[in-house]
């Protein structure tokens, strides 16, 4: 095999398209290979339109940043022509190896999204020697051509949850198909709350969904969710995700032990003993910390009690036993509360839990796993990690559908 035929091979070209000749420029830094293609002048090419086989009409030439040939950077250049379609009239006829209108080959542009998918945008243009703005256009147009593809005509569960690109920072509402395993992100958007809702009912209609096919929607308990909801998906019951229940109680805890250590010295290892999923994975420190707050009569106890009783409300076996042991945890936990101010953020949960009780039980007769939001968190956090150093939303949208939205087809070079 001809060096030439290496390229050829390695740029797909087909007839009338080959390689005219290579040269290697080294008076730049890194070095450049230039690739020239040229295709027969008698030749057809097709119309960008229709692709009826036409003459050509004019040429021009373009350059291409194609791949790097080991440490050089690799250039195409090529003579494209102008057709003359009798239905069209003149346009630039289209090259196989790369998109119209791009300045890179297909092949760059590849390599680029699957750099992206790997690591963060900033370092991956600096390793493939592109301005982030260009890479960010690149991943930007492969990402918005599978969205615009997605076919939600069978979703019929739906989960959705916020999150922000940095502490506060750029929220966006993210929008999962309970039944995928894989890649279940099917929307994303800007914002949290009530247009969100509203935005992800008209993209849904505008991708072969059906609203009022959708039977369940997992979500937390913000009201404004809760309210589009009911107006948007009439026919969807809506749970209300368990994770978001701990994550209620574990806030009350924590503001709680934040405002008790004000006035008083807490005992070493608090902050992490009571925020911990269970006294089995405790250390020594922690375990001892535990007792000596309930010994001390900290108000912090008693916000930890109420946290860990959900862990026994969660393992009711059905609807019917978890609203009776609902009733006790409120009865119990609500009645015996200290009138404390302190204890006001266990109060103010307490509140929003017994808003949402149906809801929170719905989780028993729901088929889909209450795990699934949970698990979203550490897309988010690739996610983040990924458009670091990015302040518009925009970036952080592109981002989580590149990492977690079934986008099958987004390397393929058409
Ligand atoms: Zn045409």
């Amino acid at each position: 095999m001809e060096a030439r035929d290496v390229f050829a091979l390695g740029l797909g070209l087909s007839a009338p398209w080959k390689l005219a000749g290579q040269r290697l420029d080294i008076e730049k830094r890194p070095n450049e290979l230039h690739l020239e293609v040229v295709a027969d002048r008698a030749a057809l090419f097709p119309c960008p339109e229709c692709g009826r086989a036409c003459k050509a009409h004019d040429f021009a030439s373009f350059t291409w940043q194609h791949l790097n040939f080991f440490q050089h950077h690799c250039f195409i250049t090529a003579r494209v022509p102008r057709v003359a379609c009798p239905d069209h009239g003149v346009k630039r006829a289209p090259v196989p190896w790369a998109r119209p209108g791009s300045r890179f080959t297909l092949l760059f542009e590849q390599a680029a999204l699957i750099l992206v998918r790997e690591m963060p945008v900033l370092a991956a243009s600096r390793f493939i020697g592109i301005t982030d703005k260009r890479l960010w256009r690149i991943v930007e147009h492969y990402v918005g051509r599978a969205v615009a593809a997605l076919d939600l005509g069978s979703v019929r569960a739906v989960g959705l949850d916020e999150t922000a690109s940095k502490r506060g920072h750029n929220y966006v509402t993210v929008f999962i198909d309970m039944d995928r395993r894989e890649r279940p992100v099917i929307f994303v958007t800007p914002g949290k709350g009530k247009a969100c809702v509203a935005a992800f009912r008209a993209f849904m209609l505008s991708h072969r969904g059906e609203p009022t096919r959708v039977a369940e929607v997992v979500c937390d308990m913000s009201p404004a969710f809760l309210a589009a909801l009911a107006q948007g998906f009439p026919n969807a019951a809506v749970t209300v995700d368990w994770f978001h229940v701990v994550q209620l109680f574990t806030t009350a805890v924590d503001q709680v032990r934040k405002a008790e250590a004000r006035g008083r010295k807490l005992p070493k290892a608090t902050r992490w003993a009571v925020l911990k999923a269970g006294e089995g994975n405790l250390t020594d420190d922690q375990r001892i910390a535990l007792a000596e707050l309930e010994t001390g009569g900290f108000a912090t106890a008693t916000a930890y009690r109420a946290k860990e009783m959900l862990r026994w409300i969660r393992k009711a076996d059905g609807g019917q036993a978890a609203r009776w042991r609902i009733t006790r945890f409120i009865n119990h936990i609500g009645l015996g509360l200290d009138p404390a101010p302190l204890l006001d953020p266990v109060r103010r949960a307490l509140r929003t839990f017994a808003t949402h009780v149906e809801r929170i039980v719905q989780r028993w007769a729901s088929s889909h796993s209450n795990a699934r939001l949970e698990a979203l968190n550490g897309l988010f956090q690739v996610a983040r990690s990924r458009a670091r150093g990015y302040r518009n939303t925009a970036t952080f949208v592109t981002i989580i559908y590149l990492l977690g939205a079934p986008l099958p087809d987004i390397l393929i070079s058409t």
